[in-house]
């Protein structure tokens, strides 16, 4: 099969039964056709048919080289700047079609499979077999074009000790219970996994909080898993998507889940690594995984800062404020985000060398950069829009309202400078499910921790600064002004 269709992506959706509990009921049925889910379904859906769309078949897919097949062009190996460039513009077109608010689409994880299964030698230093795995399963999931999640982290019970230590010195993490013949079965919790109910496969790999005793052996090994394996369960937070009125919750809520492993068989072809404390804390970096990961989240958080200055110029051309100082300071500040964006992205695709795999990857720094400072950065987005909008962000009536009773009331008190009341509470409310509403919360939330907690980031990214250099500026500087100071008399 080569790149999927909408269609096909639910079609496997309904041959499958993950083991989902949401909303205080356990599914039944296809996970497609659940209320809670049918909307982001839907808009994933949406994703695998623009591959097939005339104007963007050529940017979203590539041939495969083993069918010759158009598959996504997250899969393909880059060679070469214009193989990069040809990454980043489908990483794009896909973040924009959700104003950059899906954070796990395909080519998130895509992107990190392909950077894996070219690290072959990489893996063999824990066994042979596991590079072969990795290549063999990101192939399958190239040309089955399936979806992907993650997850990496332990259950939040007790951050103070280690993994086997949790409360009453019971280990609640997902760990490895027992190896035979046939895999190795998995025991314990991992906290989170987006889209898990949604998603073809889990990948269970390496968090970084291994700290490479013996201790953390259990605790060490990267794997994947079918979402409906048996043992395995999803235990949804409470869904977001309250009908059409939340023009974004209604589409774009990835439901998260805690995932729990009752016993899971891994059959040995789907293990990646195991007991190598050392080798999991390096997986990401030493595989330049990570490298083209942020890739792709550059380009969708460049999407979602794009999408918030088109809103923020409309709304302040909607209600006529944009004369004013601040409001002028803040748009400038989003322009200067984007502006940001596009400059890291740029040099590290400009500064970009094959790995020692040969897998043309951008410079890290600049990327780096980015990851560093946009979750933090991100966080004044939603601030402004609650800035501009302020009590316009709570006089959004429905759309029923709209089309009842109140519609005469709605066309002529609601409407604004540039907009007829029904546009305008539309705008706004877009506005509210981007700034205000529990989409907008969680959005907020996801951008400050998807990629791991923003201080340890800091503690990392210190850790690998070279500072010497800089301390030698000064104090070369010191020296010069020492020398050149007269004798006292
Ligand atoms: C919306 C959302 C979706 C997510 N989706 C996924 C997913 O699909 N898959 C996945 O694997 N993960 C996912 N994550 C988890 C994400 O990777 C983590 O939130 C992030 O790594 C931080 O870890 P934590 O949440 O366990 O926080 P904790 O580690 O529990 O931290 C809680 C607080 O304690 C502090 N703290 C804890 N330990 C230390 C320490 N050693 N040093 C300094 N400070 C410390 C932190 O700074 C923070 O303030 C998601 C998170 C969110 C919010």
């Amino acid at each position: 099969m080569a790149a999927r269709t909408g269609r096909e992506y639910i079609e496997r959706l309904d041959q499958t039964r993950p083991t989902v509990d949401i909303n205080g009921e356990r599914i039944a049925g296809s996970v497609a056709d659940h209320p809670a889910l049918a909307g982001v379904v839907r808009s994933y859906a949406a994703l695998y048919d623009l591959q097939h769309e005339t104007e963007l078949r050529d940017v979203l897919t590539y041939e495969s080289p083993t069918t010759g097949e158009p598959v996504g062009t997250s899969f393909m190996v880059p060679r070469d700047p214009p193989d990069l460039l040809k990454r980043r513009a489908a990483f794009k077109a896909w973040a924009d079609h959700s104003l950059g608010t899906l954070g796990r689409t395909g080519d998130y994880l895509n992107s990190a499979l392909m950077a894996l299964s070219e690290a072959g030698e990489w893996f063999a230093q824990a066994d042979p077999k596991f590079g072969d795995n990795v290549r063999a399963y990101y192939e399958t999931v190239r040309e089955q074009d399936l979806l992907t999640t993650h997850t990496l982290i332990p259950p939040q019970a007790n951050r103070a000790v280690g993994p086997g230590q949790q409360i009453d010195g019971r280990a609640l993490g997902a760990h490895v219970v027992a190896e035979d013949d046939a895999g190795v079965t998995v025991r314990g919790a991992r906290m989170l996994a987006t889209i898990g109910p949604i998603a073809d496969e889990l990948l269970v790999f390496p968090s970084t909080l291994l700290k490479g005793t013996a201790d953390d052996a259990p605790y060490s090994f990267a794997f994947a898993i079918n979402c409906d394996a048996p043992g395995l369960r999803f235990i949804c937070r409470e869904n977001l998507d309250y009908g059409r009125d939340h023009p974004l919750g209604a589409r774009f809520d990835e439901v998260d889940a805690v995932v729990v492993f009752d016993d899971v068989l891994v059959p040995w072809e789907r293990v990646f690594m195991l007991g190598h404390p050392e080798l999991c804390n390096a997986f990401y970096t030493d595989t330049s995984a990570v490298v083209h990961m942020t890739h792709q989240v550059t380009a969708r958080t460049t999407a979602k800062a794009e999408s918030f200055l088109g809103l923020l110029s409309l709304m302040a051309e909607a209600i006529g404020i944009e004369q004013f100082s601040h409001i002028q300071e803040d748009l400038a500040e989003v322009i200067t985000m984007i502006g940001t964006l596009h400059g890291l992205v740029r040099a590290a695709e400009a500064d970009a060398a094959p790995n020692q795999y040969g897998v043309f990857t951008p410079a890290w720094e600049p990327l780096n950069t980015a990851r560093n400072w946009f979750p933090r950065v991100s966080q004044r987005l939603p601030e402004i829009v609650r800035k501009f909008g302020a009590s316009g962000l709570m006089a959004v009536p429905t759309e029923g309202d709209a089309a009842g009773s109140a519609r005469e009331d709605i066309e002529r008190y609601l409407q604004s400078a540039t907009l007829p009341g029904p546009e305008r509470v539309r705008l706004f409310r877009l506005a509210w499910d981007l700034s205000v509403s529990g989409f907008a919360g969680r959005q907020n939330l996801y951008e400050y921790y998807f990629f791991g907690d923003p201080v340890r980031m800091a503690g990392a990214l210190l850790k690998a600064t070279d500072r010497e250099p800089y301390k030698a500026s000064v104090r070369s500087f010191l020296k010069r002004v020492n020398d050149a100071a007269p004798a006292s008399a």
